[in-house]
């Protein structure tokens, strides 16, 4: 009850601005400011794949063969990681308690993805969990946020059935390449079976080492999936 009515002081005598150029907006980033993060999908295929990917490429796609490994098949990127804009985007979806960026980050995919994706049916949506000890930190899981704005834009169902059963360091604090793939290790588990002929797509707002996605691929392969991609909003 105090929280609620906290917040609900506090909106009524802050409006929303843009976090980048502090203009008055609902979303806190503003339509000029997100206009200006910049267009440019990769996609990653899989070293030994025969099959076709889920992602088509198209004019200016950056495409990064034979770097996958692993039971992950494809995975398509939004925006590179580096310019200032995303960057201060994802910093205060996850650290600064502004869920409400979610939409037009989530916007941002759904503009890639629907740009990309060859048509398929049975597709699923995976959002990359958070431990539940820092869930109860942070309040919610941004990726879940992406993953459930794409689910309605998309009309696609979501897995929730990952979940992670380590809680690790997070992997922005970790510098070395080695460390943060050994970070993730078989930190995750899937709780249910694939559905037939499902292709599963995860879901997550950043990649550095592809190494979290990696570990989530195997352990949604050991619940049957052998269709597995992923989305990545910033890479
Ligand atoms: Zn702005």
């Amino acid at each position: 009850m105090q929280d609620s009515l906290f917040t609900l002081l506090q909106n009524s005598i802050i409006p929303n601005q843009c976090i980048i150029c502090h203009k008055l907006h609902a979303s806190n980033l503003c339509s000029d400011c997100l206009s200006k993060i910049p267009h440019k999908p990769n996609i990653w295929i899989h070293k030994y794949t025969q099959q076709k990917s889920l992602f088509a490429p198209k004019i200016h796609t950056n495409i990064q063969p034979n770097l996958v490994e692993g039971k992950l098949m494809s995975i398509l990127t939004c925006t590179p990681f580096n310019d200032p804009i995303i960057r201060k985007s994802i910093h205060y979806l996850k650290y600064k308690n502004i869920p409400q960026i979610a939409e037009p980050l989530g916007a941002i995919m759904l503009r890639t993805l629907t740009q990309h994706i060859r048509l398929k049916s049975n597709i699923i949506l995976c959002p990359i969990p958070l431990h539940p000890k820092r869930l109860q930190f942070r309040k919610y899981n941004q990726s879940l946020l992406l993953a459930q704005y794409l689910s309605d834009k998309l009309k696609l169902p979501l897995y929730l059935d990952l979940q992670r059963i380590r809680n690790t360091p997070q992997q922005m604090r970790i510098k070395d390449r080695r460390d943060r793939i050994e970070n993730v290790i078989a930190s995750f588990e899937a709780y249910s079976r694939a559905p037939k002929n499902s292709t599963i797509i995860i879901i997550d707002d950043v990649t550095t080492t592809l190494s979290t996605i990696q570990e989530a691929a195997k352990a949604l392969s050991k619940q049957g999936f052998n269709d597995i991609h992923a989305l990545i909003l910033a890479h």
